[in-house]
């Protein structure tokens, strides 16, 4: 259960990881200047501006060598072959970062990454160590500078994937808490519980929907349905359209899909689309727009309910690859002003809509021959 938390969570790092490293690696052995202090010089004995500078070195931990960014301190104004320094403090903060390097090698949690797990839940880290029957000190020597076991590391992980089992954990350890402290902070997990239950149980009832989409093919544009996807790719379109409304947002996927398969041989959210009387409609058109990410608002106009999808800022967009953005910026730009009666209407002339029958799912195939929009 909540297997999916898990995946968002090591994918969020991962990517994260992934583009520091990459970074670091162009600028091995350079170091970086990134400010100056004010202070008094150990190397000249003075006070002055020293020059605060960063650089990427390897340090050993555990026996193992490990790349990480080292923060030091250089005196512009000695001569000496000794101008480095590195206070008491900066010395701690550098060796945080060579065992998160290592910890990143090893798949384990960083200190930041822990941090943000008892931050998720409003814990202060006596309290989180409490929560998981440990030592008072553990988890403040986990962010400092213990390196946790594999064991740990999973029980903090799960406290993380699933809120249901951090219930269990201060409940277990129920007597550690005064029965305040107990109720306020079973409150915030119970409130996790809830936002994660709600955001479970519609992408179980989308995927259920798309049950026998579930292998690669024509008819998902051969990609499986990525519901995180979906939601930045909503989240994208909300930004930059200004009135969006349920039944353009349908034909804006549909164009970023067919059209990123016509270049790229793939979908881009793996939705699959049948031929409708509106025009080319995905299966869980309705479930999608009660996506927990997915502000909708409900209008009543005469006697239609309209759905307005508005602006969500916390959608992270900023994940999407350069040919995802070149897709979703083309199709934003040219239905940007297009009501969805127009939209429809031009959706109405494509081959891929002529050449299928109503009900019938429109292969993407079709979709090769789509008017490119100009
Ligand atoms: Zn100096």
């Amino acid at each position: 259960m909540f297997h999916f938390i898990l995946q968002d969570f090591r994918y969020r790092h991962k990517d994260h990881m992934l583009k520091l490293e990459r970074k670091e690696s162009v600028n091995m052995n350079k170091d970086y200047l990134i400010s100056m202090v004010d202070m008094d010089c150990p190397c000249c004995n003075k006070t002055h501006k020293v020059e605060q500078r960063k650089r990427l070195t390897q340090s050993i931990v555990k026996g193992e060598t490990v790349d990480y960014e080292e923060i030091y301190f250089l005196c512009p104004l000695s001569d000496e072959e000794e101008n480095e320094f590195v206070p008491a403090g900066l010395m701690d903060e550098n060796l945080l970062r060579a065992r998160d390097s290592y910890r990143q090698k090893k798949g384990l949690l960083t200190s930041y990454e822990i941090a943000n797990i008892r931050n998720y839940y409003g814990l202060t880290q006596s309290d989180f160590s409490a929560m998981l029957g440990w030592g008072d000190v553990t988890v403040t020597r986990y962010e400092s500078k213990t390196i946790q076991d594999e064991t740990y590391n999973n029980i903090m992980r799960m406290v993380y994937d699933n809120p249901m089992f951090a219930i269990e954990r201060i409940d277990k350890h129920k007597e550690r808490f005064t029965s305040e402290k107990y109720a306020r902070i079973r409150k915030s997990i119970a409130n996790k519980v809830e936002e994660v239950g709600n955001l479970y149980l519609k992408k179980q009832e989308i995927s259920s929907l798309y049950v026998n989409y579930g292998e690669e093919s024509d008819l998902n544009g051969y990609k499986v349905l990525d519901i995180d996807k979906l939601e930045n790719v909503i989240g994208y379109f909300s930004q930059f359209i200004d009135t969006l409304y349920k039944v353009k947002l349908m034909k804006l996927l549909w164009y970023a899909d067919t059209i990123f398969f016509g270049r790229h041989g793939k979908s881009m959210t793996g939705l699959v689309y049948k031929h409708m009387p509106l025009g080319a409609l995905p299966i869980a058109y309705n479930e999608i727009i009660y996506l927990p990410t997915v502000k909708v608002e409900e209008k009543l106009i005469y006697d239609d309910i309209s759905y307005r999808i508005r602006p969500n800022k916390e959608v992270n967009i900023s994940g999407f690859s350069l040919e995802e953005l070149n897709v979703l910026e083309a199709v934003a730009t040219k239905f940007r002003n297009l009501k969805s009666k127009d939209i429809i209407d031009y959706m109405h002339k494509e081959k891929a809509y002529t050449a299928t029958i109503p009900n019938q799912v429109i292969p993407y195939s079709l979709a090769r021959q789509l008017n490119e929009l100009k």
